[in-house]
């Protein structure tokens, strides 16, 4: 018995048995006591969510089973896997490639599973879209070499000269103009810690402006760490600003990663960064997007749209709004068209990664395409679990991560969908977002347009996988997404209109 556990032990003959309950959890190091609410690797387990019950009226939603709704983003998840076991390093549903092509044709096949309608492809060239290819790091110093699992590159990236980029690493905290100062980083690879907004996408080194301050000051190379927590491998760019692209080679990698690399900076010796980044730009590559209807009584219709496209196995973002929106359009195909006032138009959307085009050409075309619309669902990052930060490693728990949201319509609208949140339990930040974002942000005020979306810290990592999508959560919003339809579709168009939206037309 160590000197720590003795006084552990004295802890809790003085505290009782309250402070005995405490000190059971192990100090680090020794073996942790198995926890209910844990599958044997240490995700929560489905059963772990308390399950909130429907109120009778409302039992039909009942039908809809987040299991099954699961089973649809493991489908979505394993395209992804295709892409990885291909070799490539920049790996997923990414825009432009065939694995989002894929994507989409996987809901067509769910869409004419359900008996749906005029379903059919849409095409849209992007822009040139950036590619890793290959990169390595390798930090030398102090009589040690360091290797990182953790490192990519910052998308967008360019790449190294052609043989390589050697340069000096330099610490330079949050990258804020106080960190750099006295600091002459010319020449140098900058090591930035950014820290993350857990919710939502955004992260110190973006508010700061540090990659710019870095490039600004001549810096040769940019490595920024993801967070204070794990070894999360993202793929994220480094924003200078509006058209101001950051012209210097730049990686990411996780936090234990990141640490290793600063510890050995603080032993005091130079440490050399030797990196290699091959890239590529690819042009006209087709991002292919997929519709179909499921008709209903009258000319007028509701959309529901999820983005293929995604990083890495990409479980919450998005194969688990695909999932649900396949499962909002197996829900309606099973009611009879006589009690389904409006069409739905279901939408495979893609290229959200690579500037939403699909949704920008709604937009473009809103006057006749959008026209009868009375609601548009936005299915994006719809369930995943809450994650407490413990020192440096984060810890799962048996809630849903509360969910940003957006509603444009009528009051009547705002309160259909507040009660349907409430109804189904999707918890949510008590403040509405003052934009849709997600890839409804080009058409949220085209017409009446709802959407929940949750962007935790493993959003575009290789920690988006399917076991911390909980199933309670995926049913959840699809059943309050479905009774919202039901109840919307008692309303006429122009009573879901925000007084704002009838005067401007
Ligand atoms: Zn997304």
């Amino acid at each position: 018995m160590n000197i720590r556990f003795d006084r552990l032990l004295l802890a809790a003959g003085t505290l009782g048995a309250a402070a005995w309950l405490c000190v059971a959890q192990a100090p680090q190091g020794q073996q942790k006591t198995p926890s209910p609410f844990q599958d044997p690797a240490g995700h929560v387990r489905q059963d772990a969510y308390a399950p909130l019950p429907v109120p009778a009226a409302d039992r039909a939603y009942e039908k809809i089973d987040g299991h099954r709704i699961k089973e649809k983003d493991l489908e979505v998840v394993a395209i992804s896997h295709q892409s990885r076991d291909a070799g490539d390093r920049y790996w997923g549903r990414i825009a432009g490639t065939k694995y989002e092509k894929l994507t989409a044709q996987w809901a067509e096949a769910k869409w004419r599973q359900y008996g749906l309608t005029d379903v059919h492809e849409q095409e849209y060239t992007l822009g040139p879209q950036w590619f890793g290819l290959d990169w390595n790091v390798t930090a030398t110093g102090s009589g040690k070499t360091l290797t990182f699992k953790s490192l990519n590159p910052a998308v967008g990236s360019v790449p190294t000269p052609p043989g390589g980029l050697e340069a000096e690493a330099v610490w330079v905290g949050t990258g804020s103009a106080a960190d750099f100062m006295g600091r002459d980083v010319r020449g140098k690879a900058v090591l930035i810690l950014s820290i993350l907004e857990p919710g939502n996408m955004g992260e110190s080194a973006g508010w700061e402006g540090a990659w710019k301050r870095a490039a600004d000051l001549g810096a040769a190379a940019i490595f920024t760490i993801w967070g204070y927590n794990e070894n999360l491998a993202v793929w994220q760019g480094m924003s200078g600003g509006r058209g101001n692209p950051i012209r210097v080679p730049g990686f990411f990698m996780g936090w234990e990663d990141g640490k290793a690399l600063r510890d050995l900076i603080a032993q005091g010796n130079p440490v050399k960064l030797k990196m290699n980044l091959k890239t590529e730009m690819r042009d006209n590559l087709k991002a292919v997007a997929s519709f179909a209807t499921l008709p209903g009584m009258s000319d007028e219709n509701i959309w529901v749209i999820a983005h293929t496209d995604g990083y890495y196995e990409a479980a919450l973002d998005n194969a688990s709004g695909l999932a649900v929106m396949t499962t909002l359009a197996e829900y309606f195909s099973q009611i009879p068209k006589e009690k389904r006032r409006r069409s739905i138009t279901f939408a495979a959307t893609s290229g959200h990664h690579a500037g939403s085009p699909t949704t920008l050409y709604l937009h473009d075309h809103r006057d006749s395409i959008l026209a009868k619309t009375a609601l548009i669902l936005n299915c994006e990052h719809i369930s995943h679990n809450d994650l407490l930060q413990w020192s440096t490693h984060l810890r799962a728990s048996n809630t849903i991560q509360e969910r940003r949201w957006w509603v444009y319509g009528s009051n009547r609208l705002m309160d259909i969908a507040h009660k349907a949140f409430l109804e189904f339990g999707v918890n949510l930040v008590a403040e509405m977002d003052p934009n849709a974002s997600g890839d409804m942000g080009h058409i949220e005020r085209d017409a009446p347009s709802i959407q929940v979306i949750d962007s935790p810290e493993i959003k575009h990592t290789d920690w988006d996988i399917p076991e911390r999508v909980p199933d309670a959560g995926l049913a959840a919003v699809a059943r309050a997404y479905a009774k919202i339809i039901d109840e919307v579709n008692k309303m006429d168009r122009k009573d879901l209109l925000p007084v704002s939206f009838r005067s401007q037309r």
